[in-house]
């Protein structure tokens, strides 16, 4: 639906960065597929929107001067109950002194790999497509790969082949691997996305967690 996600961004013109339900909106535009979410303002807010998703939850911190959200204190995973929920906004609220402060609550998602996937503008030439294993990964390995758009569907496999890291995605040690057909869909409908909306300067899906046969953006930002 690219003129729904042209909309999100001709409003949101004038910030550089999108905020996490205008992401999300965007996203599901495109088929890209996500954890089920919902935004909240308060803690009885938050916890009536939890119980909608089904516990156990995630609650982040959406404000425009978070960017890393877990260095500040504005992630919290595995929340089980109404209780834990409006604890952890309220923990929040008295740590993060932002006036936009929101609460954005999300399905929890145990148990997979992460990926990183992301599109960064270059002038001229369209979008670069980045893949790797995401998490701790991106950063102590560095093993991601780059592919210009658009990626065809051969591309977007050899992407997914041609890390370092590649056998772990397989699945090493009796560890399950991951569905790569849905990532590779994945590679190609954001290559599709920044094609229609070359406003996007970056854009970072970290981390993607796939499981076996499905795989959820957990973490998604967009920079325009
Ligand atoms: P940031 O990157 O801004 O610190 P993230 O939303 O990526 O915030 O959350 C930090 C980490 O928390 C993720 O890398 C992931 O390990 C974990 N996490 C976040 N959301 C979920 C979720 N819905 N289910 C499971 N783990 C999650
Ligand atoms: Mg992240």
């Amino acid at each position: 639906d690219k003129a729904k996600a042209a909309g999100i961004i001709e409003k949101a013109k004038a910030r550089e960065i999108l905020t996490a339900a205008e992401v999300y909106e965007i996203l599901e535009a495109y088929r890209i597929p996500v954890a089920g979410w919902g935004m909240a303002a308060n803690a009885e807010d938050a916890e009536k929107v939890a119980g909608d998703i089904g516990y156990p939850v995630v609650i982040k911190a959406d404000s425009e001067t978070i960017v890393h959200k877990s260095d500040m204190g504005g992630v919290a995973v595995n929340l089980e109950d109404g209780l834990a929920v409006r604890a952890a906004v309220e923990d929040m609220e008295r740590k993060l002194k932002a006036d936009d402060l929101k609460f954005f609550i999300q399905k929890y998602m145990p148990g997979g790999k992460e990926i990183i996937i992301g599109a960064k503008a270059e002038e001229g030439l369209g979008h670069l497509i980045m893949f790797g294993l995401g998490g701790i990964y991106v950063e102590v390995l560095k093993d991601v790969v780059f592919n210009l758009t658009p990626v065809t569907k051969f591309e977007a496999e050899e992407m997914l082949s041609s890390i370092k890291t590649a056998a772990l995605l397989e699945g090493v040690r009796g560890e399950k691997g991951v569905d790569r057909a849905r990532l590779v869909e994945i590679i190609q409908r954001l290559s599709q996305l920044v094609t229609d909306l070359p406003a996007i300067q970056e854009m970072d899906l970290n981390p993607v967690i796939a499981y076996e046969d499905k795989v959820f953006a957990v973490d998604a930002r967009i920079a325009i």
